[in-house]
């Protein structure tokens, strides 16, 4: 069995496969977006329902928002992203392309059009998609897609505390899409102009943020293990202080060991009150806390675990990407954790050509599919073809009807990573 994973394998099954296309594929495309196919969304839910479920619905001091994209541009004003959301971009003079500055090697020749020492001076880059809200196009109608989910949360904040008046300390918790207009989109989804983010605010006492921050850790890696990622591929970076934002006392970086080389996967951020203090400062409102039964009042300072569902699935694949030899031949499998697979089971009749066992392998399938959902009917090709289709997306189990059958009710189990087969009954499974 080996894991060594190359980017282009896993391209190559998640487009064979119908888990990820090129966005706009039959015109070409359109650069760093991508359409989810019918299993790659069934994945991305997991994902994202597993996050929700941890996060929000087995807690008791969670609550969910999901905020419109399309916000005040005063949103943006206060946050900082009009003024700073920026990378240093620099052109080549030949071709044009435009390369981020961080990711460029100077003594390398244009990766575009080949051409040397082309660059011009770097220039800053705001990475926001700027529209226009309503039919007049000026200045006060200028909205942006939001970069980031984290401001929809921060904006709800006091509506939140208004309905509920949660005890301290309590999270906010969004899912959803975020944009940017990344310079160089690159890596298949890892860096995306369009993606999705799934970020907590987690609002606790200026003097106990250090014990929130820990308890973080231990939950993340707890989820981390749930999405089957193993600990020795993922580091924790803690970021030095001159590479934090002012604001913020610490911050840790999770690397993932991703096949394009070790890069981050999400972020844990303390983010002290700075996002409250300027929404106050520009709406005018008060953001502070009032502790219930006592006289003290201040704005809560905020911990932030900051996950991208791209890089989270893409780990993910990484993770479960395997091949071993079956027969003399060469296999590829997804080690997918069970509740993550998109398809829990597979169920064909042995032979398509005799309806006897096609009317029992219907009746197991409807059985299943009430139970699971996630079954897939699958009488395409040989019996070897199927298993083989079903490993490379992950399936855990196979289930055939043949002749026996029909004679005492049992049915062949086929195990996904082990390929050993027993014979159950429906019922049992
Ligand atoms: P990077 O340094 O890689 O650009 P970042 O530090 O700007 O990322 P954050 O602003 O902290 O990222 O966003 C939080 C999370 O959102 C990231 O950890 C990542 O999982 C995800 N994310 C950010 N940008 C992208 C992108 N362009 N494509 C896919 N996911 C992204």
């Amino acid at each position: 069995m080996s894991t060594e994973v190359k980017l282009e394998d896993i391209v190559s099954l998640a487009k064979r496969r119908g888990f990820i296309y090129q966005g706009s594929d039959v015109y070409g495309g359109l650069s760093g977006t991508w359409d989810y196919g019918p299993l790659g969304v069934a994945l991305k839910r997991n994902i994202m329902n597993l996050w929700w479920q941890t996060f929000v619905e087995n807690r008791d001091d969670m609550y969910g928002v999901d905020a419109a994209i399309l916000m005040n541009q005063k949103v943006w004003q206060a946050s900082g992203h009009v003024d700073t959301f920026a990378d240093p971009m620099v052109e080549c003079h030949k071709c044009n392309a435009r390369f981020r500055e961080d990711h460029l090697d100077y003594s390398k020749p244009c990766a575009n059009c080949g051409e040397r020492d082309s660059f011009g001076s770097p220039k800053m880059f705001n990475m926001m998609f700027k529209t226009n809200v309503g039919p007049v196009d000026d200045e006060a109608s200028i909205s942006y897609l939001r970069p980031e989910t984290a401001q929809g949360i921060f904006t709800n904040y006091k509506n939140v505390v208004d309905s509920f008046y949660p005890d301290l300390p309590f999270g906010i918790a969004q899912a959803g899409k975020a944009f940017r207009n990344e310079i160089s989109p690159r890596d298949f989804v890892f860096r995306s102009r369009e993606f999705e983010q799934m970020e907590v605010e987690y609002f606790v006492h200026p003097d106990k943020w250090e014990e929130a921050f820990e308890q973080w850790r231990t939950d993340i890696a707890a989820f981390l293990d749930q999405l089957g990622l193993p600990a020795e591929m993922v580091e924790e970076v803690e970021v030095p202080e001159n590479d934090r934002a002012h604001y913020s006392k610490r911050t840790i970086d999770y690397e993932f060991a991703f096949p394009h080389g070790k890069d981050e996967l999400l972020g844990l951020a303390y983010r002290g009150s700075f996002d409250l203090d300027n929404i106050q400062r520009v709406s005018g409102r008060n953001m502070e806390y009032a502790v219930k039964g006592s006289n003290e009042k201040f704005v809560p300072h905020v911990i932030e675990p900051s996950f991208g569902v791209e890089r989270a699935l893409m780990a993910v694949l990484t993770s479960a990407y395997r091949t071993d030899e079956q027969n003399g031949e060469q296999r590829i499998y997804l080690a997918l954790p069970e509740h993550l697979a998109p398809v829990k089971y597979a169920v064909s009749p042995l032979l398509k050509n005799k309806p006897e066992l096609v009317e029992k392998a219907r009746e197991v399938y409807r059985e299943l599919k009430k139970k699971y959902g996630a079954v897939m009917w699958d009488d395409n090709g040989n019996i070897g073809k199927r298993y083989r289709r079903q490993d490379e997306i992950g399936t855990p189990h196979c289930v055939v009807i043949d002749f026996n059958t029909l004679e005492d009710g049992t049915v062949t189990m086929r195990e996904r990573d082990t390929t050993e087969q027993k014979r159950t009954t429906p019922e049992e499974i």
